[in-house]
């Protein structure tokens, strides 16, 4: 083990003192629009004031009858409060200090100052995890690096499975969106299973024998880097865009996939902005490099977003439905069926565009259209009682559950190879 003693605790302590004056007594509100001209009202506010939206991801996407959730300056939340109450819109306030909400995702039991899995790490000691693995578990996982990021971080990935002759395979990814940190647990999460129950779990056992999984940690690696140094809401890349004060491109807009045409903006200030050109960005172009190259060996696609309970596959861009609609569908019956089954969790499930809202340039869409046919998008816990800042105390159960629905997907895979 290569642990640095306090590497994670200094880290700690300085995302605090950096945090603190940045998300004191900020509020998360939640409406649901219950017609057009409540939408506009929300659509005005954003106009007017500093808005961060949590779900949907941007106002543009926001329809009547659809939950929104977002983030208020603390000096503007009472005018926020006047202008919904003047208008008659029903509104909640589901965090009341932010502040006080981050400080809380920190409460895990586990009492390490180095990696946990039981706690949220940050990048380096991620980092160092994926070299430690594969240095303990040298005949199931071996790490590569598939790219760097903008700011010149290695991507690594791992490969996790008994080495075989012409294994299919199916790729995972985690952290996309910076803020999401329940995403980089899961994938962690994944590899310690595959490791520790490999000879005891006959159903992963089966599947670490006849498949390979490619886990990719940590995709948004300045973005995740920034949420733990600067500001803990970050959800872009870190990228600088041309003629714009502005950093960042989402992602989950940079991919080849009806890219920028619907739920997705092209003014590098929005949370949603689609990039220069599809795959713009150094982690997505890797990414979308690697699975090309790869593309005769994998046969799923999964990528772990939060929050909201979901379970997505194609299409998120266009309305149509993907050709195996019907086979993706009771795939993800059955998956979401098995994850609630451990913690009564409760999922929904279905094509990203009539699920929650048209997106297009989605790394799930741009792969199904790869011909990789099982593509989907998990978004985890919670339904926004803590939304983002998932406290510490839920990444077992949600991984828990979380893996249930993978490993069914990845025995259906295994028992359908094509
Ligand atoms: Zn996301």
């Amino acid at each position: 083990m290569t642990f640095a003693p306090n590497q994670q605790l200094n880290c700690c302590i300085a995302w605090l003192e950096s945090s603190v004056t940045e998300h004191h007594r900020q509020k998360v509100f939640r409406v649901i629009p219950q017609n057009d001209e409540q939408v506009e009202i929300i659509n005005s506010l954003s106009n007017h004031m500093q808005v961060d939206f949590w779900q949907p991801d941007s106002v543009t996407l926001v329809r009547p009858k659809m939950q929104v959730d977002f983030r208020v300056e603390a000096d503007k939340s009472f005018e926020v409060e006047n202008l919904l109450k003047e208008n008659g819109v029903e509104y909640r306030v589901l965090i009341d200090n932010l502040q006080a909400a981050l400080d809380a995702q920190f409460d895990s039991k586990v009492r390490t100052t180095g990696h946990s899995y039981e706690k949220y790490n940050n990048w380096e000691t991620i980092a160092a995890w994926t070299a430690d693995i594969a240095a303990q578990n040298p005949d199931l996982v071996s790490r590569s690096v598939i790219g760097e990021t903008y700011e010149g971080q290695p991507i690594y990935l791992l490969q996790v499975g008994k080495s075989g002759e012409n294994k299919k395979a199916i790729f995972i990814d985690c952290g996309f969106h910076a803020r999401e940190w329940i995403s980089p647990a899961f994938c962690q999460w994944f590899v310690k299973e595959a490791v520790e129950t490999y000879g005891k779990d006959t159903v992963l056992t089966t599947l670490l024998n006849n498949l390979d999984f490619y886990v990719l940690p940590v995709v948004n690696i300045d973005g995740y880097v920034y949420t733990w140094t600067n500001d803990r809401m970050w959800r872009k890349t870190r990228s600088k865009n041309a003629g714009s004060v502005c950093t960042g491109t989402d992602l989950n807009r940079n991919f080849n996939a009806g890219w920028c045409t619907i739920g997705a903006s092209d003014n590098p200030c929005d949370s949603t902005y689609c990039g220069s050109a599809p795959e713009s960005e150094k982690e997505s172009k890797a990414l979308a490099d690697f699975i090309r190259e790869h593309l005769s060996t994998i046969q799923a696609y999964v990528t772990i977003h939060s929050y909201s309970q979901l379970l997505l596959f194609p299409y998120s861009y266009t309305y149509s439905l993907p050709s195996n609609y019907a086979e993706l569908e009771s795939i993800a019956r059955a998956a979401t069926k098995q994850l609630t089954s451990l913690y009564k969790t409760k999922y929904t499930y279905g094509p990203g565009a009539t699920t929650i809202y048209a997106a297009a340039g989605g790394s799930d869409d741009w792969a199904y259209d790869q011909g990789i046919k099982y593509s989907f998008t998990f978004e985890l816990r919670d339904t926004g009682r803590y939304g983002f800042i998932l406290p510490e105390s839920q990444i077992k159960p949600t991984c828990e559950e979380t893996l249930l629905a993978v490993k069914y997907i990845a025995n259906y895979v295994l028992e359908h190879l094509y």
